[in-house]
């Protein structure tokens, strides 16, 4: 069934302008995704467990690329003026909240950067999704990516929002809520702007 879905997804996402690759695994995942970025490109990225467990980071940092990393930041106001920054790198990495078969991803955001920089900004947008972000259709991405994915960010980010205690959404009017803007990116504009990395194993939320 995995397989069946993959490649649906593949064939859907092609059709809207997405340039998409497979891959077994993270690691192949992390090698692929160091081939679409030119050496001369400044690299940012939005949070993503999965940009972390295939360990991306490290390997840009090591290969000497030029990095906008909010997490360098000393004080408040610089992480937020990086963030800022990070909407002009050249290459801007990323995962999805969800993928529906039908070809649209779909992200959640609560600063709202991560999805800004999907819309407009950096001319080469990296995806890495492992194969438990798929879903059938955009209603159950939608919903796949508020009551799986956000929660479960919620919890790792230890928000006071009743979605850490209770596994669902409530619809939450906190202002710590990490619910602020709703992304459904349906064409890649220009086609293959955006590249979406398909990985045979789960990971992220
Ligand atoms: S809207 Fe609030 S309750 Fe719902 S997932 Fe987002 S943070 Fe949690």
């Amino acid at each position: 069934m995995d397989s069946q879905m993959l490649s649906t997804a593949v064939k859907a996402l092609k059709s809207h302008f997405f340039d998409v690759y497979t891959c077994k695994t993270g690691e192949e995942a992390a090698q692929l995704a160091m081939r679409l970025i030119p050496s001369d490109h400044t690299v940012s990225w939005g949070g993503s467990t999965t940009i972390d467990t295939i360990g991306l980071k490290d390997r840009l940092r090591q290969a000497g690329y030029r990095l906008i990393d909010r997490d360098t930041a000393k004080t408040p106001q610089e992480r937020k003026e990086l963030m800022r920054q990070g909407l002009l790198a050249d290459t801007f990495l990323t995962s999805a909240n969800a993928i529906s078969l039908d070809g649209y991803l779909v992200n959640i955001d609560g600063n709202g950067n991560r999805v800004a920089a999907m819309c407009y900004g950096p001319s080469n947008v990296v995806v890495i999704a492992g194969i438990n972000k798929l879903a059938p259709d955009l209603a159950s991405a939608q919903d796949r990516a508020r009551n799986v994915a956000a929660p479960q960010n919620a919890q790792r980010l230890q928000k006071p929002t009743p979605c850490v205690s209770t596994g669902q959404c409530h619809d939450c009017l906190s202002p710590e809520t990490i619910c602020s803007y709703f992304l459904n990116t349906r064409i890649s504009s220009p086609p293959g702007r955006i590249k979406v990395i398909l990985v045979e194993e789960p990971l992220g939320y």
